[in-house]
């Protein structure tokens, strides 16, 4: 093969299948790790470092240390207890520690033999007082051989099947090689006076630390990410991850809007007076930022943050009312067809008494009602359309889109955002846009995440509302919360249980839901238990939504997809089962079910025992607390911030290194050294941005 000819040594730029030990299986591995070129590899950071560079005397090894020792076989033995298992004791001298394996073969109990040297890394526990490790890596030591301790930290890449550590050590070894050698292979990117703020660290220097940091290095810092070696590289990949959506908002704006006048202005007011109630100081406030974007000749692009039941809707709706009466379309996208539904079913009490036609487009209508859609809204008329993703599908044509609206936006990728605008945008002109969210982001990630859009909140929610009570209950508490159930019934109030992920399974949740609403119909005979979930049809969905809301339906029992939208007054008690298992946001997303009416409500979390230390303290902050910002804030501390924005659905690209909670304080640099290079080498930013992001976004259209 040519790659190993000398004079042929890989370059940066070149395809993995030049590196040694790279065909074509591994190579569409790597590939599974967005890794391409050579380059990539180095950008496939460690995630976690193991200390192999010295042994440790067994005696003074620790219970919970993970740690690298060596000493001799005293004894081989195969135990027969409640499970078998091949144990191994050695000693160094200083001490004594068993090494036990449930899973051996012959051939492994073969070569395990009293009186030979072995090396072993892994992590030690106690039990009854003596040392052990289960499972742990080790190697033969021959006793006049003196094999080498490592030279480096030893670092820890996530992988994917069929490539192991080892593996993955080779490689970015060999890549940091060819790095040594092909130095105008890796541009620096950044000003130099970024690369001062991290210890004068150039781009090459700071991969070689975080790749195969020396044994002296601070381990603790480099395990928190925070050593300036990693902070160096953190910072440019926030600064690509800003540019990128820099440039997203520029491509938005890149054609002009229809600016949404003063016209119109008289009828909101109308409309506005005409509700039934008034709007709050924050929804006001908002309305007028919106209206305010709107009447300038380019397109909005406006996130609107509100909790639930802070009453959004009725701000996109009176936006949406502007819009329309300028002339134009308006399309409102939600994520699911019960969201979509609810929409329409609201938007069309407003709006069909003053004339103005609402449409409904989701993927399950028949074809018939389909057509008529998309004619009524190819003929230009000014309209709204409500829908799910079927909105942006490739019949659907937009003539004359004045302003896009998107609900709970955290469901919605970049790539779908931009699919959505591409389909409203015509040759010269672009819609507003109109982003809607529940999801209750600190202040400093929403700005990080959402760089390309300007941020409203909505921090007050309409007045009268009673605060829910939450209760946590232990799962053997069931039969009282069943009583509760009855007692709230027959006072003519309704309640919803919401099952939830038992496995990652939707088949096992579905059944339980079954199995639940059979249990509960049975106990609760006078009352009547219905059932909505996931995999229903619209036609039965809606049918089940008619009856609750009607108040046909007493209790309802429910997968996790009343999640977002369902907005019945008066139901008045929720149960959520195995509350420990979900995250905070997503608790108070169904806990604000409830308490859409005057009256007092409950909120019954149930959890399965044992819960852990951790579990008891989130499902105690939801008793605690019915602030979504404070509830988003302990979730962040708590699990992160994949959990607040559910880490398949926001469309944020996988980070390499940088984390945005932790790396938060160095947001405000990243903006200003952004605005700098995007000023004076507006030629390095798609290099920076197709270095560190995978996006499927176009940025070479900008
Ligand atoms: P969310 O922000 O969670 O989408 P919704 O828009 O669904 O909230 O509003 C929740 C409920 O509050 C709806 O029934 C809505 O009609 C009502 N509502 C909205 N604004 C006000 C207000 N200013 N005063 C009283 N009720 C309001
Ligand atoms: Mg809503």
């Amino acid at each position: 093969m040519d790659k190993l000819k000398t004079g042929q040594l890989p370059a940066l730029s070149d395809p993995t299948g030049k590196l040694k030990g790279v065909g074509p299986r591994i190579g569409e591995r790597l590939q599974h790790l967005g890794i391409r070129q050579v380059q990539d590899l180095l950008f496939h950071l460690p995630h976690r470092y193991i200390d192999r560079t010295r042994l440790i005397p067994i005696g003074a090894l620790r219970s919970g240390d993970t740690a690298l020792c060596q000493g001799t076989v005293e004894l081989v033995q195969v135990l027969f207890g409640r499970r078998r298992s091949l144990v191994c004791r050695i000693s160094d001298g200083t001490g004594a520690i068993t090494l036990r394996f449930f899973h051996f073969s012959r051939a492994q109990q073969a070569n395990l033999r009293q009186g030979m040297t072995v090396r072993c890394w892994g992590q030690i526990r106690t039990i009854n007082h003596a040392l052990e490790m289960v499972h742990p890596e080790y190697s033969r030591v021959d006793a006049d051989e003196d094999i080498t301790l490592e030279q480096t930290l030893t670092p820890v890449y996530s992988l994917t099947q069929g490539l192991s550590q080892f593996k993955l050590r080779n490689l970015t070894g060999q890549a940091l090689e060819t790095l040594s050698r092909d130095k105008a292979g890796l541009t620096e990117l950044l000003p130099d006076r970024v690369s001062t703020q991290f210890g004068r660290l150039s781009l090459g220097q700071a991969l070689r630390f975080v790749h195969r940091p020396p044994r002296d290095a601070d381990l603790d810092s480099l395990m928190d990410g925070t050593h300036p070696a990693q902070q160096r590289l953190v910072f440019e990949e926030l600064l690509a991850h800003h540019l990128s959506l820099r440039l997203l908002r520029k491509r938005a704006q890149a054609r002009a809007a229809f600016p949404v006048g003063k016209d119109a202005d008289g009828r909101v007011k109308e409309f506005l007076g005409n509700l039934p109630f008034e709007l709050t100081g924050a929804q006001q406030r908002v309305l007028a930022e919106i209206r305010k974007d709107m009447a300038h000749p380019l397109p909005m692009l406006r996130l609107v943050q509100g909790d639930v039941g802070s009453g959004k809707t009725v701000v996109a709706a009176t936006a949406a009312l502007q819009v329309i009466h300028s002339g134009f379309q308006v399309a409102l996208m939600a994520p699911t067809e019960i969201l979509a539904d609810q929409h329409f079913f609201n938007i069309k009490q407003w709006f069909l008494p003053i004339g103005i036609p609402v449409l409904l487009l989701t993927g399950k209508q028949a074809r018939a009602e389909k057509d008529d859609v998309l004619a009524r809204l190819n003929s230009a008329q000014p309209s709204v359309v409500v829908g799910t993703h079927a909105l942006f599908q490739e019949q659907v044509a937009f003539s004359n889109m004045g302003l896009i609206i998107i609900d709970e936006q955290h469901r919605f990728g970049v790539d779908q955002r931009l699919a959505l605008l591409e389909k409203g945008a015509a040759e010269t002109r672009q819609p507003h846009q109109l982003i809607m969210t529940a999801t209750p982001i600190p202040r400093t990630l929403a700005m990080t995440l959402f760089a390309d859009l300007d941020i409203s909140v909505i921090d007050q929610l309409p007045p009268g509302r009673r605060p829910i009570k939450t209760t946590v209950l232990s799962n053997e508490k069931r039969e009282e919360v069943i009583e509760r159930i009855h007692d709230v019934c027959k006072q003519g109030r309704q309640a919803y249980w919401v099952c939830t992920l038992i496995e990652n399974s939707e088949t096992l949740q579905l059944q339980a839901a079954e199995d639940i609403q059979e249990h509960l119909a049975r106990q609760l005979s006078e009352l009547n238990v219905g059932l909505i979930h996931g995999r229903m049809k619209s036609a039965a969905k809606e049918a089940i939504m008619d009856d609750f809301k009607a108040g046909r339906i007493d209790l309802l029992v429910a997968t996790t997809v009343i999640e977002v939208g369902v907005d019945v007054a008066n139901a008045s008690l929720m149960i959520i089962e195995n509350a420990e298992r979900l995250g905070l946001s997503q608790l108070h997303q169904l806990r604000g079910r409830v308490g859409r009416g005057s009256q007092a409500s409950d909120c019954v979390l149930l959890y399965q025992t044992p819960l852990s230390g951790n579990a008891r303290v989130r499902l105690n902050r939801m008793r605690e607390t019915g602030d979504g910002f404070a509830i988003a804030e302990s979730d962040l501390e708590l699990r992160g911030p994949g959990e607040i924005l559910g880490k398949k659905q926001t469309g944020v690209p996988e980070l390499h290194i940088a984390d945005f909670v932790r790396d938060a304080h160095l947001i405000p640099r990243v903006r200003q050294t952004a605005d700098h290079i995007l000023e004076q080498y507006p030629q390095q930013v798609n290099k920076l941005i197709s270095r560190w992001l995978s996006t499927k976004i176009d940025f070479g259209k900008v």
